[in-house]
């Protein structure tokens, strides 16, 4: 087996944003240099690396003159050509290898490699133009989502279809783009895992974390999970298979779907990245080693450390102007913050993040004295309602969800509107100019009293319509002021 990189030796890190930048943040703290490869100059990761490249990804004298100098090469975002991961390899190991990322970089070779490796994932069927799209949505069902196979993230290239009549604006909307159609899954839950694969074949999990999303952005990362140990356990069994069939070395971050509820609920994976990822940002303070530290050690074949965690942990991305509130966030008791140093801030950008603790066993003492939480949107949580309407909007909805209103993200005050949130989940309301009021339902899942709230609705003058009960859900439909239907949904286990 290859030797242990020794201390002073140089990782050649494929990308300069903030996972480069932690990644060689870690490497340094173990005495190994860092050499960067970025075609952006100002990338955040070169202010704390010993060297750098600025050159593209498709420039062989850059990656030939790159390959000299160091002693492997690891990569922070997926994107990065294959042909350039060969090119490099019969100078320098590659770690993840060149297999990891050519599947990972395509959603259709991505879940047909799961499906080999019997992982579950939201049922989802390839095509090539409108006709066999239209027989994919026949066999898929509705509601649908439209993924390009490639380059999307953060939600990018994506359009659901929930209903048959919007088939041809989903696909114009991918532009020309080859993509693939997936099941919209009803989760109760997204959440992923963390998993690290040495050099020697040993693996290690984090604790699975429980991820909220918002605007197709990883917004939260909580741990622990709010799902049961035996599904804790067979979500990290999942990521093992996974690391184990690719000869993985490195970080893997998975992203699953949880559906129904306890020691019964489904896994579905959505995706993974060959990568330290978003969601494993609150190992650095939670772990005596982080995702960072496990991912030099593994690429650079040393013994994992352990991945225990010592404390609860929140972590919440800031997004856009979100970072402007650092001083507050600086003075804040047990958070601690870390900011990626990016010279441009730009809506939707994450420019750092902040990982709020507590004592080991804290998160879930305080949910078991609360109960469960009484509202939980999930799925379509963004809501429309006109311009002006607002302070009208907001006392409905905060009657209906039961939630109190949050103060809204800075990143979001141009764009009005208001959340509201109970534990992890959100409702966004938004503003729209040009409003449409949307008749076809937008389900929020309400776990809580639902007979309750369609009384307080029905004495309000809101009319409440009984639907098709769904197995193990009690449904209604509302109207709400200005003309949105909303479906209000609530699992039957959670009914008095
Ligand atoms: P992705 O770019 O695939 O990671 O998707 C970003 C987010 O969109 C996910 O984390 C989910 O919140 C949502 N999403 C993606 N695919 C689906 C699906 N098939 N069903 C429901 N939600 C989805």
């Amino acid at each position: 087996m290859a030797e242990a990189l020794r201390p002073g030796s140089t990782i050649g890190i494929l990308g300069g944003g903030q996972l480069g930048r932690m990644l060689a943040l870690a490497a340094a703290r173990l005495g190994l240099r860092s050499h960067i490869y970025c075609p952006d100059a100002e990338s955040p990761a070169f202010d704390v690396a010993a060297a750098r490249s600025v050159a593209g990804y498709d420039d062989p004298r850059a990656l030939a003159a790159f390959a000299q100098s160091v002693d492997v090469v690891t990569y922070e975002f997926e994107n990065v050509p294959v042909a350039a991961v060969e090119q490099l390899l019969p100078s320098v190991p590659v770690r993840p290898n060149a297999r990891a990322l050519a599947v990972s970089q395509d959603r259709r070779h991505e879940k047909a490699y799961l499906a080999e490796l019997g992982i579950p994932t939201a049922a989802f069927a390839p095509f090539d133009d409108r006709p066999s799209l239209d027989r994919a949505l026949g066999a898929i069902g509705l509601p649908a989502v439209l993924k390009t196979r490639r380059l999307g993230y953060d939600g990018k290239g994506q359009a659901v279809i929930r209903w048959a009549d919007e088939a041809g604006a989903a696909l114009e909307a991918m532009r020309g783009a080859p993509a693939i159609l997936e099941r919209r899954v009803r989760f109760t839950r997204e959440i992923s895992v963390i998993g690290v694969r040495g050099l020697d074949g040993r693996v290690a999990t984090y604790d699975p974390v429980e991820n909220v999303h918002r605007d197709g952005i990883l917004a939260t990362s909580t741990v622990p999970s709010r799902i049961a140990d035996a599904v804790a356990e067979k979500a990290c069994a999942l990521a093992t298979t996974l690391m184990t069939a690719l000869d993985y070395v490195g970080v893997l971050g998975v992203e699953l779907f949880v559906t129904g509820e306890g020691e019964e609920a489904e896994l579905l994976v959505n995706e993974f990245a060959p990568r330290v990822h978003n969601s494993g940002h609150w190992t650095e303070d939670a772990c005596a080693v982080s995702q960072f530290e496990n991912h030099i050690r593994a690429i650079a074949g040393w013994p994992l450390g352990p991945t225990a965690r010592h404390a609860d942990a929140v972590m919440t991305n800031l997004i856009g102007a979100e970072v402007e509130g650092w001083r507050r966030l600086a003075a804040e008791p047990g958070a601690r913050l870390h900011i990626y140093g990016k010279r441009q801030m730009r809506a939707g950008r994450k420019m750092g993040h902040v990982n709020r603790l507590a004592p080991l066993g804290y998160g879930a003492r305080v949910r078991a004295e609360r109960g469960p939480a009484r509202t939980l949107a999930l799925d379509h949580v963004l809501l429309a309602m006109p311009e002006g309407r607002e302070a009208e909007a907001r006392a409905f909805y905060e009657g209906l969800l039961g939630m109190p209103e949050i103060v809204k993200p800075p990143n979001l005050a141009k764009r009005g509107g208001c959340w509201f949130q109970s534990g992890a989940s959100q409702v966004h309301l938004g503003v729209e100019k040009e409003f449409r009021p949307a008749r076809k339902a937008h389900p929020a899942l309400i776990v809580g009293d639902l007979a309750a709230i369609s009384e307080t609705l029905a004495r309000g003058g809101h009319p409440v319509r009984e639907d098709e009960p769904l197995p193990g859900f009690s449904r209604v439909y509302v109207d709400d002021p200005f003309g949105n239907r909303i479906e209000l949904m609530q699992p039957d286990r959670e009914r008095r």
